[in-house]
């Protein structure tokens, strides 16, 4: 997201919108104000919140929230490029230019908003600070203050902004913990270990995604279930917890032992 962020803040500041909309009737969030109070005015940039892309207005009157969700894409097209012909939602800006996100496969999940300043820090109250620069102390704080699953808790936005369950799987890799280790029972060279990583990670995956690479190539772990780990070779494990699929490896991260899906191991028992 911090990569699609740093496209955008220049050409979609560069002229005032011409014309806001049209949006999908499941994309567009919010009916007041109206999309056509953006109509004349300039937006300052763009802005970014976790997943969520922002862009206030010059004059500071309104914001453009824009949630991509998971097959969203959002688009800066040049005057004469050719777009989409029915784009979940569109600015057109004076120029010719033109911002358009589109949204694959049937289901409309992206959304857009046009709130207030006000409305918007409401929005976003509920969120966690940023993982990337976050720091040991910081993060400390933030793992005592919740006795969790590590894995659980950095995927939790309210926890922590921008890590999802693949990087979260990245990030732990890195930092040889436990996907299941209870966040109040690190050291504090092991929360070290993980600030570290956190920063390490989101910063690759930054770079890989700012040159185009797909995120086959930027998981080391994630997705690649019998694979060879790429730090002891030992084959990259898997275990499904809290619908949400964790890879590891079992060499690096838990002294051998295999993790259980405890719904399973609950029923078994
Ligand atoms: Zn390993």
């Amino acid at each position: 997201m911090e990569a699609w962020r740093r496209a955008l803040n220049d050409p979609v500041s560069a002229f005032p919108i011409e014309k806001a909309g049209p949006a999908h009737v499941a994309t567009l969030k919010t009916y007041d104000p109206p999309l056509s109070s953006l109509d004349g005015r300039r937006l300052a940039g763009a802005e970014r919140r976790a997943k969520r892309l922002l862009f206030p207005t010059e004059d500071g009157e309104l914001v453009l929230l824009i949630h991509l969700m998971s097959a969203g894409r959002l688009r800066y097209l040049r005057a004469g490029e050719a777009g989409p012909k029915t784009p979940a939602f569109r600015l057109r800006f004076e120029g010719g230019g033109q911002l358009v996100l589109t949204e694959g496969g049937p289901k409309k999940r992206a959304g857009v908003w046009l709130l207030t300043p006000d409305a918007v820090e409401a929005e976003l109250a509920h969120l966690g600070p940023e993982a990337l620069g976050l720091g040991a102390d910081r993060l400390g704080e933030i793992l005592r203050g919740d006795s969790r699953r590590l894995h659980s808790l950095l995927r939790d936005q309210r926890a922590l902004t921008g890590i999802g369950r693949a990087w979260a799987n990245e990030i732990l890799h890195h930092a040889r913990l436990s996907p299941f280790a209870l966040s109040t029972q690190l050291s504090g060279e092991e929360v070290e270990q993980l600030a570290a990583a956190i920063d390490e990670e989101l910063a690759r995956g930054l770079e890989l995604r700012e040159r185009g690479a797909s995120d086959k190539k930027a998981y080391r772990i994630h997705n690649r279930l019998g694979e060879p780990c790429p730090r002891c070779g030992e084959p990259i494990a898997w275990v499904d917890f809290e619908e949400h699929s964790i890879y590891y490896c079992p060499a690096c991260q838990t002294e051998g032992r295999l993790l259980k899906d405890r719904r399973l191991s609950r029923l078994l028992r």
